[in-house]
């Protein structure tokens, strides 16, 4: 059902990168080409969205930012909104990562209301869900996922406004990944729940996972039905790296 979505491998640099940074994603942006098989994103700290969008403007690179603020503007100190980074140049925005929810208590109510401000300043929210490692080892890894996807979605998301990102709490950034086949018994679980709620666009909402992707790994992750992508941490750093894993779809 899923084999005709356009892949994502999105890069998030997390709280990483100064201006010398943008060395590797000039690299990322030179190596890319306008027919390649999937699409190319990189989420970089929101201070340097501007200058990385100016300079990936007509490139197939595109450049998206980690987080916003619910609201589009007020007195809201040290908060960013969608509209802002949308301003500076963004296409999406990385909402309920699991060090939003865990580093600043964010629940799946909180992330509907940022994926519906990033809606409304008309740009693509990539909605992050997974369980923690006890969660999984008590079995309720689907549970947890079903939830926090029922919850955190806008009734308005469709294909074209968001994406989702599987990524669970215990594989990012520790080495660690699901085996294949557990990566698609969540995948499967995911896409029918989001036909059940959404219908045909449900199944052509992107599907990425996430948590210690890396060159070695990518190809096989990237082969598993429904896995629509990735969403890439760490290994997004280095255009070397990041490159590696886009090499995945042949690129
Ligand atoms: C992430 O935090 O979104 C992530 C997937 O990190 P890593 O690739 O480093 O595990």
């Amino acid at each position: 059902m899923t084999s005709s979505v356009r892949p994502l491998v999105a890069g998030n640099w997390k709280m990483n990168g100064l201006a010398a940074s943008l060395a590797e994603a000039r690299r990322v942006r030179d190596a890319l080409s306008k027919s390649g098989p999937a699409d190319v994103m990189i989420c970089p700290p929101a201070t340097l969205i501007a200058e990385l969008a100016r300079e990936a403007a007509n490139s197939p690179l595109l450049i998206g930012a980690q987080d916003c603020h619910a609201a589009a503007s007020g007195a809201h100190t040290g908060d960013i909104s969608a509209e802002m980074l949308k301003d500076a140049g963004a296409r999406a925005v990385i909402v309920g990562h699991s060090e939003r929810r865990s580093d600043h208590g964010e629940r799946s109510s909180d992330v509907r209301r940022k994926a519906e401000a990033v809606h409304r300043a008309g740009l693509t929210a990539i909605v992050c869900i997974g369980e923690t490692a006890g969660e999984r080892r008590a079995e309720l890894t689907l549970s947890v996922v079903g939830r926090q996807l029922a919850a955190s979605l806008p009734d308005a998301a469709n294909a074209g406004n968001t994406v989702i990102a599987y990524e669970p709490v215990w594989a990012i950034g520790t080495g660690l990944t699901p085996t294949a086949a557990d990566v698609a018994a969540v995948h499967k679980f995911l896409r029918g729940a989001l036909v059940a709620r959404f219908g045909g666009t449900g199944g052509a909402m992107r599907i990425l996972y996430g948590g210690s992707v890396k060159p070695d790994n990518a190809r096989e992750l990237m082969a598993v039905p429904d896995v629509n992508g990735a969403l890439v941490g760490g290994a997004s750093l280095k255009a070397n790296d990041f490159l590696g894993i886009i090499a995945a779809y042949g690129a």
